[in-house]
């Protein structure tokens, strides 16, 4: 049984996504879905044309969106646009608009039909990422002693992560490590060589970071942190056995350890996939659990539920 025009245009009118339709010979809209209005205010029957559009669009977008949009119909090209479009209060709401391109029997553009998205959820989150790493490299967020990111720029990113981690059902992961022994290291090196170990481990971790996303941060005196988006336990627990490894292949002196002559150190491991009713903070607590195990469990080892 086909379905018939209604139960087309019901299913298209209660999506999120705005469905609209532009006859290329003419550049107007044949059909835009009622959802507009309650995204930018605008009636549907207010877009007429594609002036409209352009429009209804932020002047630093305009001449770059519509040249692209324009060349890509023209090519016949299928193509997609994030600009932001302007509300009838006059702020702006970020829209991917993805459009398609159909021809007639001759091949000849006949419309555009395409889908506007709502994307400003996903701009903010991706603005406020973008001014926290520039935060980072301004200083403000770093550790002075190592350089790695301190724990104030580390609580601002987890809750970021954890957010987009949460909307996208994607696991989030957190290593935490803690240097074995380093009041004895202190003890017998000196606080200044103890320094330059935190120093040396700092290093050492960074060439662990895998993905452009992973963070490394200092947690507090001995303690790091490794925060990991989009990673499951198994892979987690790979990437702290291999920071275990690092730490140890600094061959840091450690005569005073009872476990290694070298410096060493002990991770726990922490995976979540957020829900609405957990915070951030579990992940925290749950890495340290676990570290506490890896302690009590002799030192130098990596502790996971994996
Ligand atoms: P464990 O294996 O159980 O972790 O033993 P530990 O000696 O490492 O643990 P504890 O927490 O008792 O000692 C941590 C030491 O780290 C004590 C403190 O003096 C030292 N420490 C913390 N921050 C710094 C720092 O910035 N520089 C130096 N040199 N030492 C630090
Ligand atoms: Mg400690
Ligand atoms: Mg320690």
């Amino acid at each position: 049984m086909q379905p018939d025009h209604e139960v087309y245009r019901t299913l298209l009118e209660s999506t999120r996504a705005i469905p609209w339709k532009i006859d290329w010979q003419t550049l107007t809209f044949s059909y835009i879905g009622p959802q507009i209005e309650s995204l930018l205010g605008w009636n549907p029957e207010s877009w007429v044309g594609i002036d409209d559009w352009a429009e209804r669009m932020h002047p630093k977008d305009r001449e770059r969106v519509v040249n692209f949009c324009v060349a890509q119909s023209k090519a016949g090209s299928d193509h997609e646009a994030d600009y932001r479009a302007l509300t009838r209060e006059g702020d702006y709401v970020w829209i991917r608009d993805v459009v398609h391109v159909v021809r007639d029997e001759n091949g000849e553009v006949d419309s555009l039909v395409g889908f506007m998205f709502d994307i400003s959820e996903r701009k903010a989150n991706e603005e406020k990422l973008l001014s926290l790493q520039k935060e980072l490299e301004e200083l403000s967020l770093k550790d002075g002693l190592t350089g790695v990111a301190n724990r104030r720029m580390f609580d601002s990113i987890l809750e970021v992560e954890w957010a987009n981690a949460y909307r996208h059902g994607q696991p989030i992961s957190l290593v935490m490590l803690d240097i074995d022994y380093f009041k004895q290291y202190n003890d017998e090196y000196g606080h200044l060589a103890g320094d330059d170990c935190l120093k040396t481990v700092a290093r050492a971790l960074e060439q662990s970071g895998v993905r452009a996303g992973d963070l490394l941060a200092r947690f507090g005196g001995e303690e790091f942190l490794l925060l990991l988006p989009n990673t499951d336990e198994e892979a987690a627990h790979a990437v702290a056995e291999r920071c275990r490894q690092l730490v140890l292949d600094q061959r840091i002196p450690h005569a005073t350890s009872s476990i290694a002559p070298q410096l060493s150190a002990s991770f726990g491991v922490a995976t979540v996939i957020p829900t609405g009713d957990m915070a951030p903070v579990e992940l925290v607590e749950t890495a340290d659990c676990h570290l506490y195990r890896a302690k009590n469990a002799g030192r130098n080892r990596v502790h996971s539920t994996a």
